[in-house]
Order: structure tokens, then sequence, then C-alpha cells
């Protein structure tokens, strides 16, 4: 008899090349401030290395890792840079990633509570947690009508409340319209588009000169909508754009959206993290307004990629809009109405057990360890803007409310490009750009885990040295 050939890593193995896989994410970090931060490599060069075929018998998980260094690394945009000021920042710690590695571990899936009872409580726990950590208001609670769930992304989050907001209104979909300011994330148009309203139903309300949407051209805008036989459905409010951190007055929005009977969504995606500090809780004044609300833990809260939480006012208006139960998914505790069932909060069905990693960061740094982070990086941005101002060759394009600074060198876009691509193809740092009023304008994102004043310095220094020698050449 010959024994059936196994194939599995065995529980040694796993446990050796785990602590090996480990010691390889450590030395990664260590080395990371010596390797580019934008990725030097052209379109092609790594899947060059790769073998033309899948491998027909396995391979050594020792050959395996050492690709890392050889195939992997000059691949990547080093993210986790302290050099790393672009977009917005996805920064992690180490409490999520070991979080996140349970979740691999256990492996279950989250759909129902009956398919993990933990999965679901401990999401509900920790989010009812955070509306207290951030200062939102008690309608968001599990312990009333609302209640928080982790989606994947702010995408995901705002396509969701759109559908709820689209079943609400319960009316002809080509008659509905969606309010969103020209300033508004991307995402939040192609959830529009998704969820089918029409293309010609989304308004961009004009922004102020701080970039915030303006609440009188909302309202004359929704009157229009109103005399034209159209039903106003979706208002987007966003705090913190990406282009330039703006912070939309939701007090005034929220007004509005209710006088209308409009769901108002808040996307405070970046932004949100700040509301851990009663300093700059101001963001969110009007958010006894929201139907629905989230944030990204995975940009600013220290907590790996994917991490979104989102909170109902009305739990009930997300699940009826959501929820289908097919035979094959039914069991008595749906049935007893006891218990939350995550698949009606989100569009797939299955789900990863993602607060186990939410729930190792805020017990690993405490409430008063995550606002540190949050006022360093505000602080380091506020300095930064100083620099601008006080430098005769940029403007400070608006006044940073947070950790977002838009400047600009002084010429034209020519020349702001110049500074972008000269900097980036250094890699020694990595900034990105934005248009505002149809000019380039730079951003610096100031929100990287391990970013130092050293590396703000850097930043500056060498933006400093473009500038001087394009002065030069001029
Ligand atoms: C980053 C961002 C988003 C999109 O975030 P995802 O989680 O990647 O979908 C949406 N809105 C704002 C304001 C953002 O900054």
């Amino acid at each position: 008899m010959t024994p059936e050939q196994d194939y599995h890593m065995s529980p040694e193995e796993f446990r050796q090349w785990g602590y090996k896989t480990i010691d390889w994410i450590v030395k990664y970090w260590e080395n990371i401030e010596n390797l580019p931060v934008l990725s030097q490599v052209e379109p092609g060069d790594i899947r060059a290395k790769l073998p033309e075929n899948a491998p027909q018998t396995g391979e050594s998980f020792e050959e395996i890792l050492q690709d890392l260094d050889r195939i992997i690394v000059p691949g990547l945009t080093n993210w986790q840079s302290p050099n790393f000021f672009a977009f917005f920042p996805g920064a992690i710690s180490g409490p999520a990633i070991l979080g996140d590695l349970i979740s691999g571990g256990v492996a279950i899936q989250g759909m129902l509570w009956i398919t993990s009872p933990a999965c679901t409580e401990l999401e509900t726990h920790v989010l009812d947690w955070l509306v207290d950590m951030l200062g939102l208001p008690e309608q968001f609670k599990s312990s009333g009508t609302g209640g928080g769930v982790i989606h994947d992304t702010a995408s995901s989050a705002c396509l969701a409340a759109l559908v709820a907001a689209r079943e609400q209104a319960n009316a002809d979909i080509n008659k509905l319209v969606a309010y969103i300011s020209t300033q508004a994330h991307s995402s939040i148009e192609k959830g529009i588009k998704i969820a089918g309203l029409r293309r010609e139903n989304v308004r961009f309300i004009e922004v102020d000169r701080n970039y915030a949407m303006k609440p009188d051209v909302l309202e004359q805008c929704i009157a229009a909508d109103l005399k034209a036989g159209l039903i106003p459905c979706y208002l987007a409010a966003t705090v913190g754009t990406t282009s330039s951190n703006a912070i939309d007055p939701l007090a005034a929005l929220g007004a509005i959206a209710q006088k209308y009977n409009i769901w108002l969504h808040v996307d405070a995606a970046m932004c949100g993290t700040a509301a851990l500090c009663p300093e700059f809780r101001w963001i969110h004044q009007g958010m006894e307004f929201a139907d629905s609300y989230c944030f990204n833990p995975h940009k600013w809260m220290l907590t790996n990629f994917d991490c979104t939480c989102f909170w109902v006012k009305d739990r009930t208006k997300l699940t009826q809009a959501l929820s289908i139960v097919p035979e094959y998914l039914k069991n008595q505790a749906t049935e007893s109405g006891k218990v939350i069932d995550y698949r009606d909060w989100q569009i797939p069905l299955g789900r990863r057990f993602r607060s186990l990693k939410l729930w190792f960061v805020i017990r690993h740094y405490g409430v008063e360890g995550l606002q540190h982070y949050v006022r360093k990086h505000v602080a380091l941005a506020q300095e930064f803007a100083e620099w601008v101002k006080s430098h005769p060759s940029f403007e400070l394009f608006v006044n940073p409310p947070l950790n977002l600074v838009c400047f600009r060198y002084k010429g034209d876009d020519k020349a702001n490009q110049t500074i972008l691509d000269t900097i980036n193809a250094s890699g020694k740092v990595y900034f990105t750009g934005t248009k505002l009023d149809g000019k380039l304008i730079l951003r610096m994102a100031i929100a990287q885990a391990k970013t130092d004043k050293a590396n703000v310095e850097l930043a500056w220094q060498l933006i400093c040295e473009v500038a001087e020698s394009l002065a030069v050449t001029v």
C-alpha cells in the first residue's frame, strides 16, 4: 500500500517559514529608506522575470521567498516609506498586520452571524467603540436604530448608501437625482453609474474659495430639479476632499437634505481619523443630519488595507435594500431576529474577519496612541505650510485644514510638473499633484506611520533645490 502523497506544508514547516516570512518583512522595513519610493521599473520588466508557465512540481518555500527580493521588490512603489507623500497614504502597523495574519489563519467566512458569531459581534462592538472615539452622533450606534459595518473600501460604502437611498426614494429610477460637489471623489460618480441612475441626473455642485460645496447653489439646484419633475435622492458630502482636503459644511447641507428628504452620505475617507482628537472634531459639525458616514482606517489610522468603517442611522433601510434570502442561507439565528447578518449590509456575500486587525490596533495604541500620530502629522503639515509661505518662489494654494498641503511653485504648470517629475524620478521622495482652478498644484499628504520631521525636511529641501535650478535655467 502506498501512502497518499501529502503536498501540504507541514505544521513545523509552516512555523519555520512563518517566522522567516516575518523576518523578511522586518528586513524590508529596515531597508525601505534605501529603496526608491516610486518604483523605477518600465512596463513589462516584472513579467519578463517570471517563467512562461506555472511550475509543474512544487518548489521550496526558500526559493519562493528569495524571488521576492529579485522579482517583486524592484516593482514595488514603497508606500510604507517615510518619504511617501503621494495621493493619500495607507498607514499600517504591527498589530494590524498580525490581526490580518490571524484573520488569514482562522479563515472564517463572516457572511452570517451563525457562520462565526465572533466575527459579527466583534465588528459591531468595535464600530460602536469608534462612534465614541470619533465623537460621532449616537444615531450610528447599534443600540439604537443604526450600526456600523466594515467594508473593503469607501467606494463600496458609498455605493451601498446610494442603493439604500435609491430604495428609500421608491420611484422611477430615471427621475432620481444625485448631488455631489465638483471636488467629490471619482468613486462616488462611479457608484452612481453602477447604481443605475442616469448620468445626466448627477449634479456637480459648485464650490467656494476653499473648494467646499456651496449650500445655496445646492438648494437652487434641488429647486430646479423639483420644478422639472425630477426626484432629489442622494447627497454625498465630503469631509476632506482628495484634491485639497476641503471640508463640506455638513450642518448647512444636512439641513437642506432633511428639508427635501434626501439621503445624506458623508465621505470622510481620509480625514475622519482626525476626529480622534477633540480639537479636530469641528470637521464633523452637522453630522447628526447624516444618514450614513464612512472613513478609512486604512488611510490614516494605522490599519492595513482593506478597512473602511461605514455607519448608517437606520440599518433597516440598508438591509431592506440589500437583503435577499435564498433557501440555502436560512437558519434559526437569522429567523430569530436577534442577530446581525452582515451580508445584508454590503454588496458581496462573503466577508473576511477584518475587525480583528482594527481591534488589535485600537487595543495596542489606545485612543491616546492614535491621537499622538494624528497630532504629529497635522503639526508637520502646518510646519511645512509655513516653509512654503515664507519662501519667495512658492505659494500656498489653500490653508491646510489638517495634514494635506497644497502649494505651487510661482511659475507655469510646466515648471511645477518638472519639480514633480524630477523629484519622483530621483526615488528619494514621492509626492503627487492635482488640478485646482485649471492649475497644476503640488500636494504633500503627511500621514505615513513612520514619517518624521527629517523626512518632511528632506522633501522640502529637494523641492527647493529643483526650484532653484529651474530659476537658473529660465
Ligand atoms: C481615498 C478616497 C476615497 C476612495 O477610497 P477607497 O477606500 O479606495 O474606495 C473616497 N473618498 C475620498 C475623499 C478619498 O480620499
